[in-house]
């Protein structure tokens, strides 16, 4: 067995146990993992540095998600949450506003899904899996991790300064922007993003206006700085995420703190200012600064990568979750016929399909940047047929290869934006 990387290890420890999968991080991406795998049967380690429930960012959910929730058998723990329904995506560019509704869609399938407290969210479903069989162990931390095609294992450190080896049979690496194995594998590579910068809190929104419709995220494109936009994420309990997302120059340039930059932006917006008169902040200001992030391999021996620990683009389309379940749920599904004794081709039925869709979310998040989708999404007149198509890929049906907007987005995004210029 090859060891790759370690942290602060003196001594190999002392301390041995086995399961048939690790998992790092009990995010969504290794809480429906987790669920998966148990239903194939195996026995599952999750491994979680912190304890929940903890704050996340990634709060608007889309409706492709619902189905590897259901598949994974975490649908009821969802729907107990009580959260807030989503049904779309609200654009706003000044006084324009254009309503993307997700049941109206191209691709078959689920059309609502839900805006979450992440921290609620996430502790709901990792308890799910505990509750069907996963042992969770919150407060211990990965530290090292040893590469073997039939025994990965990995060096586990507890709060109490004890350390243990986890044996496994696979590993699975859910930790998010920790980025657990790609760090310790070498497998970090630019993101082909630019790098930008997200300032976000939760008020209680007081929000009385009745054209504001709560079950759409409202993403507005700031009237001032061209290259920021906001997001506006209702949940069920009178709060709502407020964040804005720009490059960081522009955004640092608006104040001396996090609060000022936060506090400037949303004064210098009128709409939102206005819809927002009388809310409270509730909680501190986060800021995430450069947190687009790529891999060179999505798998290697014994192991692959879900969710952010692989690829993460950007937040405009609240694409990360939809993509932490979907890798989640194909990796469990590969991982359970491996550890059956079949052959799984890794590189043609995990890492190729899984990157496609995401290569269809990065032109759609391209275009943003660059104007065109905002051409598109704001033209006055455009063809149903077409606004069911992108409605389908904003919905996360970017898979569906069925709809031209997912098969083919940038020769599709370009001749559409095109059009849109002219007419
Ligand atoms: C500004 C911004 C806004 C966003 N908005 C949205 C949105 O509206 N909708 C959306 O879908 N997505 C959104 N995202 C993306 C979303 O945050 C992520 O895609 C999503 O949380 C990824 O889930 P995950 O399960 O891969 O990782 P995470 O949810 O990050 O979970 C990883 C877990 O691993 C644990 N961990 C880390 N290191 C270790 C270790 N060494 N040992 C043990 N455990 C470890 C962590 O503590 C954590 O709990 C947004 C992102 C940003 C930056």
């Amino acid at each position: 067995m090859e060891q790759r990387y370690t942290m602060n290890e003196a001594s190999p420890p002392e301390e041995h146990i086995s399961t048939d999968v690790a998992i790092i991080g009990a995010g969504p991406a290794g809480a429906v993992a987790a669920s998966v795998l148990l239903r194939h049967g195996l026995a599952v380690q999750v491994i979680e540095r912190t304890h929940f429930p903890r704050f996340s960012i990634g709060e608007s959910l889309l409706p492709q998600c619902m189905i590897h929730l259901e598949e994974a058998g975490l649908l009821e723990a969802v729907q107990t949450g009580r959260y807030q329904s989503k049904n779309g995506a609200r654009f706003q560019r000044g006084d324009e506003i254009v309503d993307i509704d997700f049941r109206d869609k191209f691709t078959p399938g689920w059309g609502t899904t839900f805006q979450v407290e992440r921290a609620d969210f996430d502790q709901r479903l990792i308890a799910a899996a505990e509750a069907s069989g996963a042992t969770v162990r919150f407060g211990e931390t990965v530290t090292a991790f040893y590469a073997d095609p039939l025994a990965p294992a990995l060096d586990i450190l507890r709060e109490d300064g004890s350390r243990y080896r986890l044996n496994a049979r696979f590993v699975l690496d859910a930790s998010g922007y920790a980025r657990v194995l790609a760090q310790l594998e070498g497998l970090c590579r630019d993101a082909r993003l630019e790098s930008r910068m997200a300032v976000f809190t939760h008020v209680e929104d007081h929000i009385t206006d009745d054209h504001y419709d709560r079950d759409k995220v409202l993403i507005g494109l700031h009237p001032r700085h061209a290259s920021v936009w906001s997001w506006l994420i209702p949940f069920s309990n009178g709060r709502a995420s407020l964040g804005f997302v720009g490059d960081s120059t522009i955004i640092e340039a608006c104040g001396d703190s996090p609060q000022a930059r936060h506090a400037a932006l949303l004064n210098d917006d009128p709409q939102l200012s206005a819809l927002l008169r009388d809310a409270r902040p509730c909680r501190d200001i986060g800021v995430l600064k450069g947190y687009s992030a790529d891999v060179t391999h999505l798998h290697g021996p014994g192991y692959a990568l879900l969710g952010n620990a692989g690829e993460f683009l950007d937040p405009v389309f609240s694409s990360g979750v939809t993509i932490a379940i979907r890798s989640a749920s194909q990796a469990a599904g590969l991982v359970a016929r491996q550890l059956n004794g079949e052959t799984p081709d890794w590189a043609t039925e995990f890492e190729a399909p899984l990157r496609r869709g995401i290569d269809t979310f990065r032109a759609f998040v391209e275009a943003w940047y660059d104007g065109r989708l905002p051409a598109i999404i704001f033209h006055p007149n455009p063809p149903e047929y077409l606004k069911r198509m992108i409605s389908a890929v904003l919905a996360g049906y970017a898979w569906d290869l069925d709809n031209p907007f997912a098969a083919e987005p940038r020769r599709r995004l370009d001749s559409l934006a095109e059009l849109c210029a002219h007419s």
